[in-house]
């Protein structure tokens, strides 16, 4: 496959004005030394501040500088996505716009992409420069449940610095905010070569963080989402259906027992109690109808995934 450019580098952008001068002139530099065929795609989520002014600015000092501009704030998700799709380079760098995340690192990032023919090579913040208590603590943990969920190996998952091969970013879908997820969403999609690259990090020197401690409930969510459409998407009923019947036959069982047992003593004259004073049978029928809901769940979730698009797309390696 033929590329216009070596290099796209995607950088997602929300009130970042300060940052934006030296970022382009550091990254300019970077491209220089290398003397790669690049772009760089700014994609403007929305921002507030003079952001997009400056991006209009430093593209016309350098034609390599493209620019998407929101009409409000989308989230991050929604920038990669765009700047994914208007990519053309043979490798898609993206990194963030604050100065936390290092050009330098992008030549070994190509250079692992092109040459050791990784899929994603996802940057990994070692050492890091941010909150100790709210955010590099809660990341370890989140990382190491994502590492458990997902099968990848990855201690940074969420990094913003990372490089792909181009056919993996057409391949995938960024939507809601699954940007923390992409190595996952590649691995769905038959794009399993990816490993780590230790990278330089700095503190963030202008402008604030835009993501609070809620990132860590609503990731979680979506990790739990995403893992459930990787296994279940294409089959629902094989979920609800077998935890239903579960439920449904467990339920009956008990209620079956506590009927049963109260008949046999019954009949024998021993002392017994009724049905209707036993907890058991309440709980039995609980389970009855849950498993009810739950099978009716699976019927429902059956009939949107075969209306759905996407019940047919597979990813092609190869054709001929
Ligand atoms: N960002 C964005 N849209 C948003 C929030 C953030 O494009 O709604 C960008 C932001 O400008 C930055 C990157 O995403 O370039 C990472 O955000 P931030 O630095 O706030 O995250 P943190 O480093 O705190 O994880
Ligand atoms: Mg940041």
């Amino acid at each position: 496959m033929e590329y216009a450019k070596d290099l796209s580098i995607v950088i997602s952008l929300y009130n970042e004005e300060e940052s934006l001068p030296e970022l382009i002139s550091w990254i300019e530099a970077v491209m220089t030394a290398n003397s790669y065929n690049y772009e760089i795609i700014m994609v403007d989520d929305g921002s507030t501040d003079g952001s997009w002014k400056h991006v209009r600015e430093l593209s016309a000092k350098n034609p390599a500088i493209r620019g998407i501009s929101f009409r409000r704030n989308y989230g991050k998700s929604a920038a990669l996505y765009h700047g994914f799709a208007a990519a053309q380079g043979r490798v898609v760098v993206t990194m963030d716009a604050d100065l936390q995340d290092s050009p330098e690192e992008i030549p070994e990032l190509y250079r692992m992409v092109t040459e050791e023919g990784w899929d994603i090579v996802s940057g990994w913040k070692k050492q890091r420069f941010d909150n100790k208590l709210t955010k590099n603590l809660p990341s370890k943990l989140y990382n190491w449940t994502a590492r458990k969920v997902t099968g990848i190996h990855l201690h940074d998952m969420n990094c913003g610095l990372k490089a792909y091969r181009n056919e993996v970013v057409k391949n995938i879908e960024v939507y809601g905010e699954m940007h923390r997820y992409i190595p996952y969403l590649a691995k769905n999609a038959g794009f399993g070569r990816i490993t780590e690259k230790p990278v330089q990090h700095q503190k963030r020197k202008y402008g604030v963080s835009k993501f609070g401690l809620e990132r860590f409930v609503n990731g979680l969510l979506d990790l739990i989402s995403l893992w459930f459409l990787s296994r279940f998407g294409k089959k629902p009923m094989h979920f609800f259906g077998f935890t239903g019947i579960l439920m449904f036959l467990t339920g009956g069982f008990l209620a079956l027992w506590v009927i049963v047992e109260k008949l046999i003593q019954q009949a024998n004259g021993l002392t017994f109690r009724p049905v209707a004073d036993q907890p058991l049978f309440y709980l039995a029928l609980v389970a009855v109808l849950l498993g009810v809901q739950l099978f009716l769940a699976g019927f429902i979730c059956e009939m949107i995934s075969r209306n759905s698009s996407e019940r047919n797309n597979y990813k092609i390696r190869e054709e001929f």
